[in-house]
């Protein structure tokens, strides 16, 4: 690859929230595959806006838990300088006395088990340096007693999973760090059936308010920078403090 080649960035649920800050930042730098599983609308919106930043955007509708989809998803990318592994969900607020298995299987299919998949696959499209960011959460340090435990389980596993991955792809010049964001104002919470959940927890944080998706956005793409060209097997936090 030439100095003056775009990169090319592999972002997973860039239909909304974070990832699709993540994109419209990154679009000026970067040609862009954009993932998400069903929101074609919003997926639609972040490309035009991307492409008028002047990116490249190729978007690829799969749902990370599926291994076919992942197959297909990756057989249209022919190679990545770096992957923004955002896709995620929470499921409704409740103790683990009142999950079941399909909870925790669709959690874990989704937040681990396609994450993982994901980062292996877009390591393998990495042919020199590489950068790989996993979205974790501060769930992973404070353990969501009450709220939702599967997924703050889920969060930690990728961040051990991040140091894992670090280590193994260090040698190869493929750097993998996560981050953990805080209360962030996303959909990610009328999702999970608690709209207005991040103002209504905010006093919470020592900055007395919830952070903005592109306030997660500039982290990421500063780990994909090469300003974060010692980091690796490691995550950062972006939480106001809480
Ligand atoms: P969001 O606004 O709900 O956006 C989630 C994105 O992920 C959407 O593009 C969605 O696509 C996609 N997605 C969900 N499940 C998917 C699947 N199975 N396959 C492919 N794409 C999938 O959420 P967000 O708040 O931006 O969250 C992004 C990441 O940040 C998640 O990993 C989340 O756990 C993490 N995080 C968020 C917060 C917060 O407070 N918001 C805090 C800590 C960590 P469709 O809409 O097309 O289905």
């Amino acid at each position: 690859m030439t100095d003056t080649a775009r990169k090319t960035l592999l972002i997973t649920g860039a239909s909304a929230g974070i990832g699709a800050a993540c994109a419209r930042l990154a679009a000026p730098d970067y040609d862009l595959y954009l993932n998400y599983r069903s929101d074609d609308a919003g997926a639609e919106a972040v490309k035009a806006d991307c492409e008028a930043a002047g990116a490249k955007v190729t978007l690829l509708r799969a749902d990370v838990s599926d291994p076919q989809a992942l197959a297909r998803m990756f057989d249209q990318i022919p190679r990545l300088d770096a992957c923004i592994n955002n896709a995620g969900i929470v499921a409704p607020t409740a103790p683990v006395a009142a999950y079941d298995h399909d909870r925790l299987r669709q959690m874990f299919d989704v937040n681990v088990i396609g994450a993982i998949m994901v980062a292996r696959d877009a390591a393998a499209k990495m042919d020199g340096p590489g950068v790989i960011v996993n979205v974790s959460s501060a769930a992973a340090r404070l353990g969501s007693g009450g709220q939702y435990v599967d997924y703050a389980a889920s969060k930690a596993a990728i961040d051990t999973f991040t140091k894992g991955l670090g280590d193994e792809l260090a040698a190869d010049g493929i750097r993998v760090m996560s981050v953990r964001p805080g209360l962030i104002d996303t959909e990610i919470h009328a999702k999970g059936g608690e709209p207005g959940r991040a103002q209504r927890l905010a006093h919470m944080v020592p900055m007395r308010r919830e952070g903005s998706a592109e306030e997660v956005a500039r982290p990421i793409l500063f780990l994909l920078s090469d300003g974060a060209s010692y980091m690796t097997g490691s995550f950062i936090e972006v939480t106001g403090g809480r």
